[in-house]
C-alpha cells in the first residue's frame, strides 16, 4: 500500500513536471515567435528608411527610374536597382510592391510573403516536437514505474511464499514425526494389548506415509521446474487408477463415485497418480468433513475426472492464482490447514504436459469442483 502511494506520488511528480517543463517551452516558443515578428516589423521601418535615404543620395537612378510616391516622400528609382537592395536587405525579407493608380506609380515595402507563414510553421514545428516528446516520455515512465511497481510486487509476493513455504514444511515435517515418535515411544514403555498396539502401529504407519507424501511432491515439483522429470508413456487404465484411489479414500471420508468402465488414457500413471491423489487430500483437508463426490466419465474424447467438495471453497480471484508453485490462499501465520502450495502446482503442469486441462469451479450450494480432462488413448 504505501509503496503504491509512493509510486503513484513519483509519476505525478514526473508528469507534472513534463507538463511544466511542456507547457514553459511551448509559451517560450511563442513569445520567440511574437518577438520575431516584431523584429522584421521593426526592420521593415528600417529599410524604408534605408532605402529614402538611398534614393536622396541617388543611389537608385537611371534612364530607366520611374518617379514614385513613397509615404510622404517622392523618389525617383529604377526598380531593378531598388530590387537588389531589398534582396540584400536583411536575408531579402521585404519586397516592394509597384502600383499605377490614375497616373501616378505609388511604392510600398512589405515583409515578403510567406516571411510570416515560414514563421508560423516553424513555431507550430516546435510545439508539436515538444508535445510528442511530452507523451512519449509520459509514456515510457508510465511503463518503465508500472514495471518496476510489478517487479516489486513479484519480488514481494515470491519473498512472502517462500516464507509460508518454509513454515508450512517446518510444520508438515514435525507433526508426523513427533506423532511416530510418541506411538512408538508407547509401544516400547507400555505393555498395550494387541488391537491397540496394532492401531497404533497402523497410525505411525499413516504419517510416515504422509512424509512420503510431501517428500514426493518437493521432489517431483523439483523437477518438473527444472525439467528434469521424465514422463512415463504407457497407455493405462485410468478407470483402474481412480477405482483404487477412490476404495483407498472411502477409509478416510464419506464419499461416493461413479466410475466408468474401460477408460484409456496415454502417459505417465504415476505422476498421474500423484496428481489424483493431490485433488482428493485437498478435498478432504478443504472439505469441512462433508461427503465428496467423484466422477469419471468421457466427453468429446477426453476422460473426464470430476472431483467435488462441500467445503469452504474457493474465491473466484484465487481460482486462476492456487496453481502457481508455493500459492495458498490466506495468511500461513493464522492458517489451520497444512500444506506446502505444490500440489495444485504438480498437478496442472502435469495435467497440461499430458494434453489435457484443469479447471476449478463453485460446488452448488458450497465447496469447490476440480475438473481434470485427458486427452482418450487412441490405438494406433
Ligand atoms: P496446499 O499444500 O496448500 O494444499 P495446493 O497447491 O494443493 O497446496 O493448494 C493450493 C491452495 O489452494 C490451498 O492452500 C488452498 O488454499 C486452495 N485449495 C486447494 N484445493 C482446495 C479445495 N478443494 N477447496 C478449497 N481450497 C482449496
Amino acid at each position: 500500500m504505501k509503496l503504491r502511494l509512493l509510486l503513484i506520488f513519483i509519476v505525478s511528480y514526473i508528469l507534472v513536471s513534463f507538463g511544466w517543463l511542456t507547457y514553459s517551452l511551448v509559451n517560450f516558443s511563442n513569445k520567440e515567435y511574437r518577438l520575431q515578428v516584431k523584429v522584421l516589423q521593426a526592420g521593415r521601418q528600417a529599410c524604408v528608411l534605408r532605402l529614402i535615404e538611398k534614393s536622396k543620395n541617388d543611389e537608385f537612378l537611371s534612364e530607366n527610374a520611374i518617379h514614385f510616391k513613397f509615404k510622404q516622400a517622392e523618389i525617383d528609382a529604377d526598380t531593378t536597382k531598388m530590387n537588389a537592395f531589398l534582396k540584400g536587405f536583411n536575408n531579402g525579407s521585404y519586397q516592394a510592391t509597384y502600383l499605377k493608380a490614375a497616373d501616378e506609380w505609388k511604392l510600398d515595402i512589405d515583409i515578403r510573403e510567406g516571411e510570416l507563414a515560414r514563421l508560423k510553421s516553424k513555431l507550430n514545428n516546435r510545439v508539436g516536437l515538444y508535445s510528442f516528446q511530452a507523451i512519449l516520455l509520459t509514456i515510457l515512465v508510465g511503463v518503465g514505474v508500472y514495471g518496476v511497481f510489478n517487479s516489486v510486487q513479484m519480488i514481494y509476493r515470491l519473498n512472502k511464499q517462500q516464507n509460508n513455504f518454509l513454515l508450512s514444511v517446518t510444520h508438515e515435517l514435525k507433526t508426523p514425526i513427533a506423532a511416530m515418535k510418541l506411538m512408538l515411544q508407547t509401544i516400547r514403555t507400555r505393555k498395550l494389548p494387541d488391537e491397540k498396539r496394532n492401531e497404533m502401529l497402523d497410525k505411525a504407519i499413516s504419517n510416515s506415509d504422509r512424509l512420503n507424501e510431501l517428500a514426493e511432491n518437493m521432489l517431483t515439483a523439483m523437477q518438473i521446474e527444472n525439467d528434469n522429470y521424465t514422463y512415463g508413456k504407457e497407455a493405462f487404465l485410468i478407470t483402474d487408477m481412480m477405482e483404487r484411489l477412490v476404495e483407498s479414500y472411502r477409509m478416510r471420508t464419506e464419499l461416493s463415485a461413479d466410475i466408468e468402465q474401460d477408460i484409456e488414457v496415454f502417459g505417465d500413471r504415476f505422476i498421474l497418480r500423484i496428481s489424483m491423489n493431490n485433488l482428493l487430500e485437498n478435498a478432504i483437508k478443504y472439505g469441512n468433513d462433508e461427503p465428496l463426490d467423484v466422477q469419471l466419465y468421457t466427453q468429446d474424447g477426453f476422460a473426464v475426472v470430476e472431483i467435488k467438495d462441500q467445503g469452504i471453497g474457493i474465491p473466484e480471484s484465487e481460482r486462476k492464482k492456487i496453481f502457481k508453485k508455493f500459492y495458498r490462499v490466506g495468511d500461513e501465520e493464522v492458517r489451520e490447514t497444512k500444506g506446502t502450495g505444490l500440489g495444485l502446482f504438480i498437478v496442472k503442469e502435469t495435467i497440461e504436459k499430458h494434453g489435457g486441462n484443469i479447471k476449478v469451479t463453485k460446488n452448488n450450494p458450497r465447496g469447490s469442483v476440480f475438473r481434470v480432462e485427458l486427452p482418450l488413448y487412441v490405438k494406433k
